[in-house]
């Protein structure tokens, strides 16, 4: 079992539930460009009432904060810092992600698998 969600991932074009999958076995191209992560599962993803959420669009300064200065101490788990700019950039990252748009992951051998944990993959 993985350790975001014990959900199953839908069938593509469905409504997203939050499973996981996609994220945990190949980074997207926001993760691969802003936080230079290039295997999954993504270091942004994050676990909430037992869905898998974006950390990047809940709390994107942190994250992109923590990308640009690894060594620093930053708690990007914590609540999101509650200004303006933080708030805009999470509705651009959302619209970029296709938030609200259904699963865009393809259904294999793999997906049919989840939520049992595989092997991640490393991005080309
Ligand atoms: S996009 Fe699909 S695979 Fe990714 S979390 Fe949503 S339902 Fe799961
Ligand atoms: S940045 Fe967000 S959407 Fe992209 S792979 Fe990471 S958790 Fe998933």
């Amino acid at each position: 079992m993985n350790q975001f969600s014990n959900l199953p991932k839908p069938k593509f074009g469905s409504a997203c539930n939050g499973c996981g999958y996609c994220c945990t076995v190949e980074p997207c191209m926001l993760a691969k460009q802003f936080l230079h992560c290039e295997t999954g599962p993504c270091v942004a993803l994050e676990a909430s009432e037992g869905k898998a959420i974006c950390g990047l669009v809940r709390n994107p300064l942190g994250y992109l904060f923590k990308a640009a200065h690894p060594e620093a101490d930053v708690p990007v788990l914590d609540a999101a810092p509650n200004i303006e700019e933080g708030y805009d950039l999470s509705v651009k990252l959302a619209a970029a992600l296709g938030v609200g748009q259904g699963c865009d992951s393809a259904d294999d051998e793999d997906s049919a698998a989840w939520p049992e944990l595989i092997p991640a993959r490393v991005c080309e």
